[in-house]
């Protein structure tokens, strides 16, 4: 049960930078046909960017009713990921083939691109929030909340809550909750 969560995104296909630990949206079943049926890339493998980058039929999506999505929305963000993390190990796959084995690799992970998942990183590093109150404002505007919003098994909405502490304090050591006088003196 404890992938249970995951396993709705499992279908999808990424690229995920492993030392980041950032992963963008490839464009599914488009990916699966002009990448991995040719061979460009292999799940879990370590791609070639300039592979990639050289895989002209990726980029120029025609003949298939998503073909404006990828153009507008998924093509341009990939092109971003690959050209920021090209140095970076970087592997495709779906979120089986690059988070830990344990339910708790997601907590460290971030996406972007099109339809990133909302991930406790994603509301520090790309929204900018810093307390519960902004994401629990963010969160009540979506569609369908995040698949870990509700559950309780495991402990898990806590386990992204403290995630997102714990992001947030980092970065602002002055901002600890609860702590009215900051203990970082001199700055
Ligand atoms: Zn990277």
């Amino acid at each position: 049960m404890k992938q249970a969560g995951l396993a709705r995104t499992m279908n999808n296909l990424y690229f995920a930078c492993i030392d980041c630990k950032v992963y963008v949206d490839a464009g599914y079943r488009w990916a699966l046909w002009s990448l991995e049926e040719p061979g460009i890339v292999k799940r879990g493998i370590p791609i070639s960017v300039d592979s990639v980058f050289a895989a002209s039929e990726y980029w120029t999506p025609w003949n298939t009713g998503s073909a404006e999505w990828l153009q507008s929305e998924v093509l341009p963000s990939v092109r971003r990921f690959l050209e920021e993390h090209r140095k970076h190990r970087l592997v495709f796959g779906n979120t089986a083939d690059f988070l830990s084995q344990d339910g708790d690799g997601i907590l460290d992970w971030m996406q972007v691109g099109f339809s990133p998942a909302l991930l406790p990183r994603y509301f520090v590093e790309r929204l900018g929030f810093k307390t519960w109150d902004q994401v629990c404002n963010f969160v009540a505007r979506q569609a369908s909340l995040p698949w870990w919003w509700m559950l309780d098994w495991d402990d898990l909405h806590n386990k992204f809550r403290q995630k997102f502490q714990d992001l947030v304090e980092s970065r602002n050591p002055c901002q600890r909750s609860g702590a009215g006088a900051c203990k970082y003196g001199g700055h």
